[in-house]
């Protein structure tokens, strides 16, 4: 994993220039910046003009932009100018200037002229009808035209958009900018070091090795940091460490990480962070792309990749949106199985908590094609009669075919049991082998609760299609049985469309039990209104016997109605019954209850016109 984020904070690093390490706004390509002008001569400051210059990529290092969360303020004084809130923005800029002169008392006089100014500005206030209006300079009133600063405002918009254009406002001195002037080299300066400190500064210890390998990149450098845990995956105050002796100042010797390195770790990061996080169901997960080769061009790839990616970001709103959830599901997958194979992809489900970053499941290196592979089988078990049509599916009353999505595992492995539901999922993503049982265990658990609460909301068809994807992708194994019993009958035509379900006699047996048994109530609720036959289904727990005794309990019940028309399908159910008996009663109680489940659930498909007014057979 180290070494995956490694990789990519190289190509960062290659391609967007010096890393970055001021941490500047790296996106604004155009804005008006405007600019107050100082000269300082001999530790006194005064006031000279504003200017306004057009800001492009060129000027990203004098400027010194940066974009700062929330209520916190940048270390230089360049700030966003908000053209509705003059006054609120000039105050920012004296927040700024008071911490630099704090860190570079040379600037002590010019924060009082700044001070000055905007109190200057503050008192008359309210003899100005508009904020945009004038921001008066105490030490040069008598220059009229550096009074009306809302005249340097742009109020375009970027050409060919509708957006208007950015303002900036920063500072000059003797005609030099912050990143240029001897006056912000301390500030500059002492911001990389404490930016680089978190590395090797924490609990007040200071953790820094020499003239040792690089855990990252196995090269040796005079300096280490030991406290580098980019996510926290290797979160140095792990019980772990602490029970092994260890000591936080010597952290550096379980895990130490060159400057270099440190640095791309932390680029990769960004990246990551800003464009590849994801939600997953509940979950979030970081995409992380890496080159299948070493490729020189890989940084094209990645910005493709980026782009492609910008629209698909599904945010916690949409995910309580199914239609739109799985619409989004499908995109990601088919953007991700469009990438040519130099690439793979990496899926990182994690749990942010305060300072904490907990892995939860890592799908590593798949590569575009296992995609294809995943969004093919999707197709061929969705293309099934059985999932056509659905009455009610995702709205009331509407018709929908039912597709299948990674929210189908969810159905089966709520919240409660995240943990299984990211590792089948993660299986799924790698191509891995399940537990057919673990899975069948689940399935026939939601089920059996579904059947004592009367609200099975298409939840069969939903364990069909989960079943069918992961036979397709050959995800679990198939226990083929014995099969003697040879019929010539609709029932036979649909075990033939579905041969990974129907491949013994113990099976087809128990189905068509169920089939029978759903048959019974159906009529028992024609002439009663209720069925109370549900309750010889042991909550649709049923182990070998109690299918057993349901054929004759079925047959009794259709007599009692004078109701029997499917003698066909009782003596079939016999005949598999001698076959299939001895492989039936090795089977566990999940995996009978759910082919029972299935037949109950599919019993009308095999009615005939007239059996739907259960007249005869
Ligand atoms: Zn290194």
């Amino acid at each position: 994993m180290i070494n995956k984020l490694k990789v990519l904070g190289e190509y960062i690093q290659q391609n967007e220039g010096d890393s970055n390490p001021l941490g500047l706004n790296v996106t604004l390509e155009t804005a008006n910046v405007i600019v107050l002008d100082f000269n300082i001569t001999n530790d006194k400051s005064c006031f000279e003009r504003i200017d306004t210059i057009e800001f492009d990529s060129s000027k990203r290092k004098e400027i010194l932009y940066k974009n700062v969360p929330g209520n916190n303020v940048s270390p230089f004084p360049t700030i966003f100018f908000d053209k509705t809130k003059i006054g609120g923005s000039l105050e920012k800029l004296l927040r700024i200037l008071k911490k630099c002169k704090e860190d570079s008392p040379a600037l002590k006089s010019l924060f009082v002229v700044y001070q000055n100014a905007l109190n200057n500005f503050v008192k008359h206030k309210e003899e100005i009808d508009d904020d945009n209006d004038l921001f008066s300079f105490a030490e040069k009133p008598s220059k009229n035209e550096f009074k009306n600063i809302g005249n340097y405002v742009s109020n375009d918009r970027v050409e060919g958009t509708n957006n208007f254009i950015t303002n900036l406002c920063t500072i000059r001195i003797n005609n030099e900018f912050i990143g240029e002037t001897s006056y912000f080299q301390n500030i500059i300066n002492k911001f990389q070091q404490s930016s680089d400190s978190e590395y090797y500064k924490k609990y007040g210890k200071t953790s820094i090795g020499n003239d040792i390998k690089c855990y990252t990149c196995g090269k040796i450098a005079e300096k280490l940091y030991g406290f580098c845990d980019t996510f926290k995956f290797y979160s140095a105050n792990e019980e772990a460490y602490i029970a092994g002796g260890f000591q936080k100042t010597k952290t550096w010797k379980n895990y130490p990480v060159c400057p270099v390195c440190a640095n791309q770790l932390r680029l990769a990061r960004e990246k990551l962070n800003e464009n590849f996080n994801r939600y997953f169901y509940g979950n979030k997960y970081l995409l992380i792309p890496v080159a299948t080769l070493d490729k020189c061009d890989f940084y094209q790839d990645l910005q493709d990749i980026e782009e492609e990616f910008h629209d698909l970001s599904l945010n916690k709103e949409q995910e309580n949106n199914r239609l739109r959830q799985m619409e989004m599901e499908d995109d990601v997958f088919e953007t991700l199985s469009r990438q040519k194979d130099q690439a793979t992809f990496t899926f990182l489900f994690y749990k942010a908590s305060n300072s904490e970053f907990k892995i939860l499941q890592e799908a590593e290196d798949i590569l575009p094609s296992r995609f294809q592979k995943i969004i093919e089988a999707k197709r061929i078990v969705e293309d099934c009669d059985e999932f056509k049509n659905l009455k009610g599916l995702y709205k009331k009353g509407e018709f929908h075919n039912l597709s299948f999505n990674f929210g189908i595992i969810k159905t089966f492995f709520p919240s409660s049991f995240n943990n299984d539901f990211l590792d089948i999922s993660t299986k799924i993503l790698k191509g891995q082998k399940m537990s057919k049982s673990f899975i069948t265990h689940q399935i026939t658990e939601h089920l059996a609760k579904g059947f004592r609460n009367e609200a099975l909301y298409h939840d069969i068809e939903k364990a069909m299609i989960f079943f069918k994807f992961l036979y397709e992708l050959n995800l679990i194994n198939q226990t083929k049985g014995k099969t003697e019993v040879n019929m010539e009958n609709k029932y036979e035509d649909y075990f033939q469309k579905h041969p990974e379900f129907y491949d013994a006699d113990w099976k087809k047996v128990v189905f068509l039990t169920g089939v029978l048994a759903q048959n019974v109530m159906d009529i028992q609720y024609r002439e009663r209104k209720a069925t109370p036959f549900r309750s010889r289904l042991n909550g649709l727990k049923l182990d070998h016997r109690a299918i057993k005794r349901l054929l004759p309990e079925s047959i009794e019940k259709l007599e009692q109605y004078k109701s029997n028309y499917y003698r066909d399908l009782e003596e079939n159910i016999a005949l598999l019954m001698e076959s299939g008996e001895p492989e039936l009663k090795l089977q566990s109680v999940d995996e009978i209850s759910f082919y029972f489940a299935m037949g109950m659930n599919l019993n009308k498909q095999f009615k005939t016109q007239s059996e739907k007014g259960e007249n005869n057979e």
